[in-house]
């Protein structure tokens, strides 16, 4: 075939393909074209997730009659003039693409109104061409519907998934956007029924309470402005008690407009490092401010990516702002995942930050690093004292240094805390029965089915360890908790409690030990938390009294020791 021109119409659809890709892209461009208008109040509504029809309305400032035409035509804005201009792009459109393309992928009515206007003007298309105009009476705004997307696009029609799959993008595309415009009240219908309404009082937490409900968003962490952040951040993000499976509440903003960022999810979840297990994601709603000359918005025909001039700052104002909020907010911080191995100290602890040094002269721990095939219960407790030590200071708010007898000792504040704890809880209830801790309010346990029953069945093994729970309607209050010293977050540790006591392959052996594993766990200091003198010096004083003082109930070392027999070897003293 020679070289041809393309006709404008397979132009046209090409370009649709690039920013019009399912029914959720139609949606996002229509809801970026109402915000730029200024509307206060914006309305979807899906038939068949989308397929079938979308009606995106809204109370912004409307088109007037004689430019309603020319809006869908390509490249076609009034939002930006001269090149210049991209370098400040604040409006969230500004390609004058979306409506061209949308009406090249579907049959689109439009019907606007500026407030001042006696009436409305209506325009209907079909594939890129204007099949009638007319004027009517509507309110001030803009309202625009797509019918049958992609009918005329049968190869971008063949990779739509189904309805409810479609409608679900459709949903998560209106719900980051509610976040991103807390002000903004946003009313999503789909096949007639009110899927999703946020208040549009401005208020992010408020839009959070909507989209994972009141339980969450009461506990999140609003972000403290940092000082150390190259560019402002603000939003919030879940205290380390509260987690989940996946990345998926990890939402991302970047003046304003929602992005998909894998850098930045790395620097919100760098920043829990400590705080959750591996596997487990933070909620967050994060908004990062960059100047607009130091971002491009223009690097995906659909401006779901960004491209930073200094990534670094970007990523390390992300990373420090939660950082610090977590620290600021939740000194102690509780592991919530039911996994009772924990913690990032383990991948840090058994590799020693010298690299030179010979396997003669190897720092060593105070015992080898537990192999995987001996757990805990197996390991016969050992004739072992501690020296006493004296606290000589902290590093990475992690780790204790402290002078012994013979050298230099570190000490996992975690694990040690957590096998003092563990000591403590196992001797306690060896003789006389656990201790409880009455609630002052009665903490209602919100659970799924399954886990309900799983209470049910543990109710006899949890109450002999110092729960206390009450059947309360269909749900459970928690009366009373293993008094261990420090507060715990309830509704996860309730939650490991049950997966203790029904997990039967636990490592652990009898299931005191694991329950006791797991109090302790939750009741121990975090790394990541700062310790004054005093409570480092009764952590050592009571890791010295300790019956194994050298591994936490999981088998992690607590401490290494660096002889100072060895030191004098490093430095080539001797
Ligand atoms: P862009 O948003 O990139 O400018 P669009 O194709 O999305 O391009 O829209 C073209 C123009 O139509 C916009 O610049 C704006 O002037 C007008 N427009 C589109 N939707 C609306 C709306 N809901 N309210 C007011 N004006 C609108
Ligand atoms: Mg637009």
């Amino acid at each position: 075939m020679p070289i041809q021109i393309l006709s404008p119409s397979v132009a046209a659809a090409i370009a649709a393909g690039e920013v019009i890709e399912r029914p959720a892209s139609v949606v996002k461009e229509l809801i970026e074209n109402s915000l730029d208008s200024g509307a206060s109040s914006i309305t979807v509504e899906l038939q068949q997730g989308g397929i079938g029809s979308i009606r995106v309305t809204d109370d912004g400032s409307g088109i007037p009659a004689d430019e309603v035409e020319l809006a869908f035509a390509r490249h076609a804005t009034s939002k930006l003039t001269e090149a210049d201009d991209l370098t400040y792009i604040e409006s969230l459109g500004f390609r004058g693409e979306a409506l061209p393309s949308i009406a090249a992928a579907g049959k689109v009515r439009m019907v606007s109104r500026p407030a001042d206007a006696q009436g409305a003007a209506s325009v209907e298309l079909e594939a890129s061409k204007v099949l009638r105009r007319q004027m009517l009476s509507a309110a001030p705004g803009t309202s625009i519907s797509v019918d049958d997307l992609f009918m005329v696009m049968p190869a971008r029609r063949k990779f739509l998934r189904t309805p409810i799959a479609e409608g679900a993008r459709v949903k998560d595309v209106v719900a980051h956007m509610a976040m991103a415009y807390p002000s903004v009240r946003f009313t999503f219908y789909a096949d007639d029924r009110l899927a999703l309404q946020t208040p549009g009082n401005g208020a992010v937490r408020d839009v959070l309470a909507v989209l994972y409900g009141a339980e969450t968003a009461t506990v999140m962490l609003e972000i403290r402005p940092g000082e150390r952040s190259p560019y402002g951040v603000s939003g919030l993000i879940s205290p380390a008690t509260l987690s989940r499976g996946s990345r998926s509440a990890i939402s991302l903003f970047v003046n304003g407009r929602w992005v998909q960022s894998r850098s930045l999810v790395i620097a919100a979840e760098e920043a829990y490092r400590g705080y959750l297990t591996q596997g487990r994601y933070p909620v967050a709603a994060l908004f990062l401010q960059v100047p607009p000359a130091e971002v491009d918005v223009n690097v995906h025909p659909t401006k779901r990516e960004v491209r930073f001039l200094r990534e670094g700052d970007a990523f390390s104002s992300i990373q420090r702002a939660v950082r610090e909020t977590l620290l600021a907010t939740s000194p102690i911080a509780l592991v919530s995942a039911p996994s009772l191995t924990t913690d990032y100290v383990e991948s840090v602890a058994p590799s020693l930050p010298f690299t030179s040094v010979g396997p003669e002269s190897q720092p060593a721990l105070l015992t080898p690093p537990a192999s995987g095939d001996m757990s805990a219960a197996e390991r016969p407790v050992e004739e072992f004292r501690m020296p006493l030590l004296r606290v000589v200071g902290q590093i990475s708010n992690t780790y204790v240094i402290a002078e012994g007898t013979d050298g230099l000792y570190l000490v996992d504040q975690h694990a040690a805390h957590e096998q003092v704890l563990f000591e403590r809880l196992l001797k306690e209830w060896d003789g006389a029965s656990p201790q409880s801790q009455p609630l002052l309010d009665p903490y209602p346990l919100e659970l799924t089915p399954e886990e309900a029953e799983a209470v049910e069945q543990a109710l006899p093994v949890l109450e002999r360890y110092g729960f206390l729970l009450e059947p309360f309607g269909g749900a459970w209050l928690v009366r009373a908790v293993p008094a261990v010293g420090r507060p715990v977050a309830l509704a996860p540790f309730v939650r490991e409690m049950l997966t203790v006591v029904r997990d039967k392959s636990m490592p652990m052996g009898p299931p005191e030990r694991a329950l006791a594993a797991s109090i302790a766990c939750h009741s121990s200091v975090r790394a990541g938390m700062v310790l004054d003198r005093q409570e480092m010096e009764a952590l050592l004083e009571q890791l010295e009294k300790a019956d194994n003082p050298r591994h936490c109930p999981h088998g992690r070392p607590t401490t290494i020791h660096m002889s100072t027999g060895m030191l004098d070897r490093q430095f080539h003293r001797v």
